[in-house]
């Protein structure tokens, strides 16, 4: 008999961990932090007892609330391997170091950091490898961010699959998502992120979001585009290379997006993304999509002063783009861009990602107009510069998820009469959950649940 249980993700999106163990073996996937705005991050409730006393630990992709809180297990004592794809860990290391400037040492310390990476065992997709005796997993492509993957688990014989987070749309990087065909899988634990959401199919976010920007430009605006730094960030990227190649629009990259961008070079093979983008660079004969002449990045190569660079190409009646982070709003250098182009009426402030309560980005796009700048331009007393938004506030439909008819597809197809649901809201899972027939039992489960599979 194999135990499954669901320490995080439970009825809300963040902090992913599933423990799976019989007598003899404990094996978790992922582990992460849950993000929330002006608040400490938190982990997976009770997973610390269980840290040291793990046989191997398997990563489904690098999002932080899947890997966030993985060194925090090698400080309490886990010695054993963490397996995940090649990119999945350089994009790690990089998270997590800047997760040090953001939260210094919390959860856990430079050190652990570093021991933790000694610790990662890569691999690629559809290839099994040994996790321990009698248990071996493949990793799936996901289609969601580079690297990502669902995982099958053997487990002396039984099935398991776990989804992580998947993508059913292919996206300029990424083919859609991968999964196993096979008789009985015992169990599918899935994301539902999106289980109330029917999407419009995928081109019509990025014809929106390129209609938008030739409208700004007619008006003499600027387009301000927040943008998630992995992923969403070079799926934009790649709408943008595509529409205004040798075009007067300069695209100015900015903020932690840069990082990412350069292990997307560096994983930019036909194996790691999709075939499509890469013969549309090699047709114009470039590395990367944002290679492209007039993508510039902005750094120190740039301008000494990168912040007067700043106010000047988002104040200057030229047509610039500007793609950078946060994606939420909540910090980096897209608040100076916010200080200097927000205020003008011309602008457009194109949100392009799912904007968490009690975020910048989600109040603005509720309808706040005044808000406060809160890590740029302090004024004398310490605080953040309050502005008025004068430019307009659009938001655009991308998701990095599954949407809901097609992941009801996909998990119908997959053959088996068991199905768990987290990273989603309770509501979502029901929504999912409504379209199965009797014939399978499917459950929602609270943080701490557990569930008894039987061979
Ligand atoms: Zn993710
Ligand atoms: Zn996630």
């Amino acid at each position: 008999m194999v135990k499954i249980t669901v320490y995080g993700a439970a009825k809300e999106i963040g902090r992913s961990a599933v423990l799976i163990e019989d007598k003899d073996t404990r094996i978790l996937l992922d582990c992460g932090l849950k993000i929330r705005p002006k608040q400490p991050t938190i982990p997976p409730e009770g997973i610390d007892e269980i840290a040291k006393d793990l046989h191997g630990v398997i990563l489904s992709h690098a999002h932080f609330d899947h890997s966030g809180y993985i060194p925090k297990l090698v400080r309490l004592g886990y010695k054993g391997t963490i397996h995940m794809t090649h990119p999945t860990k350089d994009i790690c290391a990089v998270l997590w170091r800047d997760h040090l400037k953001i939260e210094g040492d919390r959860h856990w310390t430079e050190d652990n950091m570093y021991d933790t990476l000694y610790q990662i065992s890569t691999h690629y997709y559809d290839r099994s490898f040994k996790i321990a005796d009698g248990v071996t997993a493949t990793f799936f492509d996901a289609g969601h961010i580079l690297g990502s993957a669902s995982i099958l688990l053997n487990w002396k014989g039984q099935l398991i699959f776990y989804t992580g987070d998947i993508n059913t749309f292919a996206t300029p990087y990424h083919d859609s998502n991968k999964y196993p065909q096979l008789e009985d899988i015992s169990v599918v634990i899935s994301e539902a992120t999106n289980g109330l959401r029917d999407l419009p199919n995928r081109e019509k976010p990025n014809l929106a979001i390129v209609d938008a920007i030739y409208n700004t430009r007619r008006n003499s605006g600027i387009t301000i585009i927040p943008t998630f730094a992995l992923g969403r960030g070079q799926e934009i990227e790649a709408i943008l290379a595509r529409e205004f190649i040798g075009s007067n629009f300069k695209i100015y990259m900015d903020g932690m997006l840069l990082k990412m961008n350069q292990i997307y070079r560096s994983y930019f093979t036909e194996y790691w993304v999709s075939k499509k983008i890469m013969n549309w660079c090699k047709d114009h004969r470039i590395e990367v999509p944002f290679d492209l002449r007039n993508f510039i990045p902005m750094n120190r190569n740039i301008a000494d002063n990168l912040d007067t660079f700043r106010k000047m190409i988002v104040t200057e009646k030229k047509p610039n783009i500007i793609l950078s982070t946060s994606g939420m709003l909540e910090g980096g250098p897209m608040h100076s861009y916010l200080l200097h182009g927000a205020t003008k009426p011309e602008n457009l402030i194109a949100i392009s990602g799912y904007q968490v309560e009690g975020t910048i980005g989600r109040s603005i796009v509720d309808g706040e107009r005044n808000i406060q700048l809160f890590n740029w331009s302090r004024n004398r007393k310490g605080q953040g510069t309050k502005i008025e938004i004068k430019a307009k506030v659009r938001q655009f439909q991308f998701s990095g998820h599954a949407q809901r008819n097609e992941l009801i597809k996909m998990l119908k197809a997959i053959n088996s009469d068991k199905y768990i649901f987290v990273h989603c809201v309770e509501e979502a899972a029901q929504s999912v959950q409504k379209e199965f027939d009797r014939k399978k039992t499917s459950y929602i489960p609270k943080a701490g649940d557990s569930f008894n599979i039987e061979n």
